[in-house]
């Protein structure tokens, strides 16, 4: 593969920024440093720009099938809005099995992803039954290369308390992370059957079914879980409110290795989205539903003071369409998420860096260099240093884009940000030294993205 010299570019990872030039062989890094030459290389004129390490985004959907419906994207499509949108990796969430097999979606999604993906790619476990055979399963499958799995608190496929201490210990043991939804299931079934009740089937009652303290409970229920597992290592998926953040801060500041996750929807959109007229409304229906704007000021703080260490973005593209059919008549119907992955960098750095809420390298290191390391991708992935993967993101900082179904590559037929105004945008991408975004678009030959074995828990 040839040499590529990245020249002239502001170079920033999560401690530094400098301006450097990347010199780049057979697809890794090999040194960073000013005015470099670098024999034969093919030349990346950076002058201006901002030189990124690929993100990480370690919460995707793109391959999910729930209930029968399919979502838009599928890995194709899927990993090349997240390649437009300055994402290298992504770490893929499958959905569970009616049977719980732990093996089963691993399986059927590796199929689905091979040849298929534009970028690198890794996927998490999910477990959600529990058996005598469960601790020697989830060692089985970190040998595999997959030292994460998730536990839902609610839906179909929830475990109990017993279970989720059950695979924590098992966790523990293998130096393995377990993520999870934490949500409480009892506090919505109950409510949601009392809005059901009083015929109220709008998007208002969703969030009504969702409140705050379904989340603030099932964060502190995790964290005490996790310490009866033997300080268990945990990670909170899409962070959502304040209470849910201030029991991570408290786990924090006693020492525990709790981590959590937000998204920029938690960060820019709130619930007064679920009185949009018509059918407007059902765009915002995920979960958890979006919070108050105290909810976003606590979650902007709690980046900022490193109490939440990642900006992920559990797309998931289900089409209006889908969401129009089956949650007109009746929310608690309404297939749920967003797609995301394509304006998680942009707006991140729009709206954190350029609004003096988040410096420049703690950007970088929510959306690439943490979520790399806390998912066993590190030293290969989020990070310009030598010997790292040469996945590079030419950013240029001065681009204004306004956010619509128009401008971006991903496949469903909206965006929830639609409208926002953007000022950054990723002009170049490298994955691996190879360019497969070129002014925007996708200019690879083909989906030349890799399954990443990751290494276990070692923060
Ligand atoms: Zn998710």
């Amino acid at each position: 593969m040839a040499a590529v010299l990245v020249k002239g570019g502001t170079v920033v990872t999560s401690t530094e920024t400098q301006t450097a030039d990347v010199c780049v062989k057979n697809g890794r890094i090999t040194e960073v440093g000013p005015a470099l030459s670098c024999k034969e290389a093919k030349l990346i004129d950076a002058t201006g720009k901002l030189v990124l390490p690929g993100g990480v985004d370690v919460h995707t959907h793109f391959n999910l099938e729930v209930n029968g419906l399919k979502v838009a994207d599928g890995f194709f499509e899927g990993t090349r809005a997240a390649a437009c949108g300055g994402t290298t990796t992504i770490v893929e969430h499958p959905g569970f099995t009616p049977d719980g097999s732990l093996f089963a979606p691993i399986a059927n999604y590796r199929k689905d992803a091979l040849g298929n993906c534009v970028t690198d790619y890794a996927l998490h476990g999910v477990v959600s039954k529990v058996g005598e055979d469960t601790g020697q399963e989830l060692a089985r499958l970190m040998a595999d290369g997959i030292p994460s799995v998730k536990a839902y608190m609610t839906y179909a496929g929830r475990l109990d308390d017993d279970a989720i201490i059950a695979v924590l210990k098992a966790m523990k043991r293998e130096r393995g992370l377990l993520t999870v939804h934490a949500e409480n299931h009892e506090v919505i079934a109950e409510l949601s059957g009392q809005l059901r009740d009083a015929g109220r089937l709008g998007p208002a009652s969703h969030p009504l079914s969702r409140p705050d303290y379904s989340e603030g409970e099932a964060v502190e229920r995790m964290i005490a879980l996790a310490r009866a597992a033997g300080n268990a290592p945990l990670y909170i998926v899409h962070l959502s409110t304040g209470v849910g953040l201030e029991a991570v801060r408290r786990a924090k500041a006693q020492g525990l290795p709790v981590y959590a996750e937000t998204c920029p929807q938690y960060l820019l959109l709130t619930d007064e989205r679920y009185s949009a007229p018509g059918d407007e409304a059902l765009k915002y229906v995920l979960s958890p539903p979006l919070r108050k704007q105290e909810d976003c000021e606590a979650l902007w703080q709690g980046l900022a003071d490193g109490s939440i260490d990642t900006v992920a973005t559990d797309h998931c593209s289900f089409n209006l369409s889908q969401k129009t059919e089956r949650g007109r008549d009746d929310i608690f119907a309404c297939p749920g998420g967003a797609p995301g992955v394509e304006t998680r960098l942009p707006l991140l750095y729009s709206e954190g860096v350029k609004k003096g809420r988040l410096s420049l390298n703690r950007f970088v290191e929510l959306v690439s260099t943490a979520p790399a390391r806390l998912m066993g991708l590190a030293p290969a992935k989020g990070e310009i240093a030598p010997g790292a993967d040469a996945d590079i993101v030419i950013f240029d900082p001065k681009r204004k884009i306004t956010i619509s179904p128009a401008t971006l590559r991903h496949n469903a037929d909206y965006n929830p940000f639609e409208g926002f105004e953007v000022a950054g945008w990723p002009e170049t991408v490298l994955l691996r030294g190879e360019a497969i975004i070129e002014k925007g678009k996708h200019t690879a030959r083909e989906a030349m993205g890799r399954e990443l074995k990751r290494t276990r828990f070692t923060v």
